[in-house]
């Protein structure tokens, strides 16, 4: 299949499970997953109506961003280290991967230079996996409490990626657990914050994310096929 029709077959099955699960699907944004996709099938799929990219290596993003006009936006979805911070801060709409207090302080130190401010998500390894980037789920109000000191980093709410299981209805209590800590962030109500993005599921799981309260999907093999 091409792109345009993986797109497409994409948009039409999450409109479907948000009717069945009374979710409106203009609240769900997909963040197209490009990474070691080349630039002409990315092209394809701004061209089939997907304008929000996401790369989880800072080489790759900053390569990619000078092929684009600014109609395309960029997350930075993988593990950031704070010596890169400043090639990305003035590229990224938001940063999915905020998983420490030093990183946040140079989020901070960077946007500061730029009087800008900068978005993040906190990244949660919810299923507590020793492979993963994230802090715990217990620990994610805390954590919250301390980045939203930070006056130019404005908090957006959670990202995750999910365990991989052959069968992603294993995963659905992980995913539930996500959304009642974003509820709880919300709750909060912190200064610097405005929180309103639920950032999980991936090709293996977007329905049950999508069923369980996401946001924000972010899909990269259902759209442009098996990585080699
Ligand atoms: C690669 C990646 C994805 C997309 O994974 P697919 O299984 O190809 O949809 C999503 N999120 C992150 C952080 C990734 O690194």
């Amino acid at each position: 299949m091409s792109i345009r029709e993986n797109v497409t077959s994409f948009e039409r099955e999450v409109k479907n499970i948000c009717d069945n699960c009374n979710r409106d699907v203009r609240d769900i944004s997909i963040v197209a997953v490009t990474k070691t996709v080349e630039i002409n099938r990315m092209n394809e799929a701004k061209e089939s109506g997907l304008t929000e990219f996401g790369e989880n290596r800072v080489q790759e993003l900053i390569e990619k961003i000078e092929q684009f006009d600014d109609s395309v936006t960029w997350h930075m979805i993988g593990h950031l280290q704070r010596n890169k911070v400043k090639y990305i801060i003035d590229k990224v709409s938001l940063i999915h991967s905020l998983d420490s207090v030093r990183l946040a302080e140079e989020i901070q130190r960077q946007s500061l230079k730029l009087f800008k401010t900068t978005d993040v998500l906190i990244e949660v390894n919810v299923g507590s996996e020793d492979t993963k980037f994230g802090i715990k789920p217990e620990e994610i109000l805390d954590f919250a409490r301390i980045i939203c000191k930070y006056s130019n980093i404005r908090l957006k709410g959670l990202m995750t990626v999910a365990p991989f299981e052959e069968e992603p209805e294993k995963i659905r209590p992980l995913m539930k657990l996500m959304h009642q800590k974003f509820d709880e962030l919300k709750a909060l109500n912190l200064e610097n914050s405005l929180i309103d993005t639920l950032s999980m599921g991936m090709s293996n799981d977007f329905k049950i994310a999508l069923e369980e309260g996401a946001t924000m999907l972010r899909v990269g093999s259902l759209i442009f096929g098996e990585r080699s």
